[in-house]
Formats: structure tokens, C-alpha cells, sequence
């Protein structure tokens, strides 16, 4: 029986470590779609670029890359700039890269949709997982639905990304989380 196509919404190299394999594993083709336009600054973006693709090397999977979209993600989160992370400006931000993915998926014959965000302790799987399967329904998609932090999937990620010598930032992407992260850090 050949396997269902799945595309999986990477947000970094190191929250796809745990997912990416397991999908493969079960009965998922899957292909990984980084997004990339919530990450700046462009040289930050390439850092982690190189991380999807280390890691796209070492799973054997095929690797999606739309254009480096900032003006697009800029814009979907005007007016939202001093909202603190987990707040209104990160639930647009889930919306526009899991409708992007979506957009992709349906246009590329891929029946399923999932995504790495939920294995990040600091983030709303519940919010993620209803963003993902509107986006996802809106476009006769499957949402495979998954909290990766589950079973110590944050803490096996984190393992996983040292084992294969992957770049983990020290803020989520976006120039308002590294402002908000390089006022903390001096506090
Ligand atoms: S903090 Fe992270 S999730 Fe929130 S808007 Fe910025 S990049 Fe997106």
C-alpha cells in the first residue's frame, strides 16, 4: 500500500528533529516545508537554513523552501509589534506559516498537514493544533494532529539537535522575540 503524502511545517531544525524521523517512520511520505519569513535577521535565517538542511540530509527527506518572505509576514502582523510572545501577534504568526504550508500542500498533491511547533514547551499546542486543522480543512487537507512534547519529546529533541551538532538559537525568530529576549538578558 503506498503511503500517505504528508507535508510537515518545520519552524527550525531543532523542534524537526523528533517529528521529522517519526512521521517517516510511521505511514507518512513526508516533506518538510520551512517557512522562514518570522526569522531575522536574513543572517539569522541562514543559520538556521543550514540547520534544516543538515538535518534534511541526515533524515533523507525532501525539503521544501518558499522564498525568504519578510514583507509578507511584516505586514500580517502590523499593529501587533509590542505584543509579548504567546500573545496576539504569535497566534497571526502560527496562522501565516501553517497557511502557507497549507497553500503549498494542496497545490502539490500532499493529502496531510502537521507541523514541529507543538514541541516547544513555550508555546499553545491546543491554539496550534486548532490553526493548523482550519488551515488544513480549508483546503480538503488532513490535520495530523500531535503535542511533540509529549513522552519528552522537547527533552529528546534537545539531544537529538547536540548529537547532530545543530545551531540552536537563543530566541523564537521574529526581530520583536530578539528585542524582547535582549531586554530579559539584560535585566
Ligand atoms: S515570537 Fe515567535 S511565534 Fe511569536 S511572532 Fe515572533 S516568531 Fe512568531
Amino acid at each position: 500500500m503506498s503511503k500517505k503524502r504528508l507535508l510537515l511545517h518545520i519552524c527550525c531544525a531543532p523542534d524537526a528533529t523528533v517529528p521529522w524521523p517519526e512521521l517517516i517512520s510511521e505511514e507518512y511520505e513526508t516533506a518538510g516545508y520551512f517557512y522562514g519569513g518570522n526569522i531575522h535577521p536574513a543572517a539569522e535565517y541562514e543559520r538556521r537554513l543550514e540547520a534544516v538542511r543538515m538535518l534534511a540530509a541526515e533524515t533523507r527527506g525532501e525539503l521544501v523552501l518558499p522564498a525568504y518572505d519578510t514583507e509578507g509576514w511584516f505586514s500580517a502582523v502590523r499593529g501587533l509589534e509590542d505584543e509579548p510572545e504567546r500573545g496576539a501577534r504569535c497566534a497571526v504568526c502560527f496562522r501565516v506559516q501553517l497557511e502557507a504550508a497549507a497553500d503549498y500542500a494542496r497545490e502539490n498533491g500532499f493529502s496531510h498537514l502537521c507541523t514541529t511547533l507543538t514541541i516547544s514547551p513555550h508555546k499553545d499546542a491546543k491554539l496550534i493544533n486548532a490553526i493548523g486543522a482550519q488551515a488544513a480543512a480549508a483546503r480538503g487537507l488532513e490535520w495530523v494532529e500531535r503535542v511533540w512534547r509529549k513522552n519528552d519529546g522537547f527533552k529528546r529533541s534537545v539531544a537529538e539537535s547536540r548529537r547532530l551538532g545543530l545551531y540552536r538559537q537563543n530566541y523564537c525568530g521574529c526581530l520583536f522575540s530578539m528585542r524582547d529576549a535582549a531586554v530579559t538578558e539584560v535585566k
